[in-house]
């Protein structure tokens, strides 16, 4: 009886694995259409400047929209994107879109609006990946000071050396660099004298739960002293109360970003916001 227990157990088992991998097969399998069948689109979160209140810019966000499998979110599929090597041709078309986005807004009259794009680990390490950023500023027509780029500090460090070097040639060309989820990574400080970056833009893990005597508050703070005394712009993601606005706007953090001003919008909407010329955020 405990035999096949046991022999019921390793079918399930096996049963269970061939799930997953199907499912993953299956999941790869669509990504790889997924480009040519215009099933991804960006969507556009404002970034505000919290001493002035203006709309700085927005974070362009990738979204998948499959026939059958409705919306899968980026935490699901770009790790997929990053493994099996689909991110260089995704992380291209990211870019070109966010760029000719942006541009068009700067014509309509929104003259200095920027632009954050994402850049995972795989695509930041591709010998083309410089020639793709002059491609998609090319395209646009945008000036490279509109464009940031934001990378994880697991990028980075991958190959400190090797970073220092493409983001030193991203500087010369005028592209920004930001670190993103800042706080949540190696959080060996020392590199940040080496890397020639623009912004640090703080964990939302630190700022959902920010209130007042609480650590999370220590800690934003010290990042965004550390901010000025570098001469970096430090934003904040994941902004969800007016409590933790007013918070940041007393620390003088120059940015903020989160669902209490804006959930990332499709563009059509980001577009009446603009011309409705309507306060971002109250
Ligand atoms: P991220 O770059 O840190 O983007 C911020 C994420 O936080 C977004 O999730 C955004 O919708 C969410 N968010 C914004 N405000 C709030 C808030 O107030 N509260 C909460 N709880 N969440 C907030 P999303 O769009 O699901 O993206 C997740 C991650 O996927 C991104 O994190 C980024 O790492 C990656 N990603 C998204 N688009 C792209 C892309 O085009 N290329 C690459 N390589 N990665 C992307
Ligand atoms: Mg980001
Ligand atoms: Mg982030
Ligand atoms: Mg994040």
């Amino acid at each position: 009886r405990s035999k096949q227990q046991g022999g019921n157990r390793v079918t399930f088992f096996s049963m269970e694995m061939n799930e997953q991998a199907m499912v993953r097969l299956e999941l790869e399998s669509y990504l790889r259409k997924a480009l040519h069948k215009e099933e991804f689109y960006l969507c556009y979160q404002p970034l505000i400047d919290l001493e002035s209140g203006n709309l700085y810019g927005s974070e362009a966000l990738i979204r998948w929209n499959h026939p059958k499998l409705g919306l899968v979110s980026p935490g699901e599929f770009i790790p997929l994107a990053e493994e099996t090597g689909l991110i260089e041709e995704i992380g291209s078309w990211v870019l070109r879109t966010a760029c000719k986005q942006n541009m068009r807004w700067q014509t309509l009259g929104y003259d200095s609006l920027s632009i954050s794009v994402n850049v995972s680990a795989y695509q930041f390490q591709q010998p083309g990946f410089l020639k793709e950023v002059k491609k998609a500023l090319e395209l646009s027509g945008m000036e490279p000071q509109y464009l940031t780029l934001e990378l994880t500090e697991s990028t980075m460090l991958r190959n400190v050396e090797y970073s220092i070097q493409v983001i030193q040639a991203l500087q010369a060309l005028g592209v920004k660099v930001s670190i993103d989820d800042f706080g949540t990574g190696y959080s060996s400080l020392s590199y940040l004298k080496d890397l020639p970056i623009n912004t640090l833009k703080i964990d939302r893990s630190f700022i959902n739960n920010l209130r007042l005597n609480t650590s999370d508050i220590a800690i934003v703070k010290a990042i965004i002293t550390m901010g000025h005394g570098l001469a970096v712009k430090v934003v904040a993601e994941g902004v969800e109360t007016k409590e933790q606005i007013e918070l940041l706007k007393e620390l003088k953090c120059h940015y903020a970003q989160g669902f209490y001003i804006h959930k990332p919008l499709m563009t059509t909407e980001f577009e009446e916001g603009l011309s409705k010329k309507v306060q971002m955020y109250s």
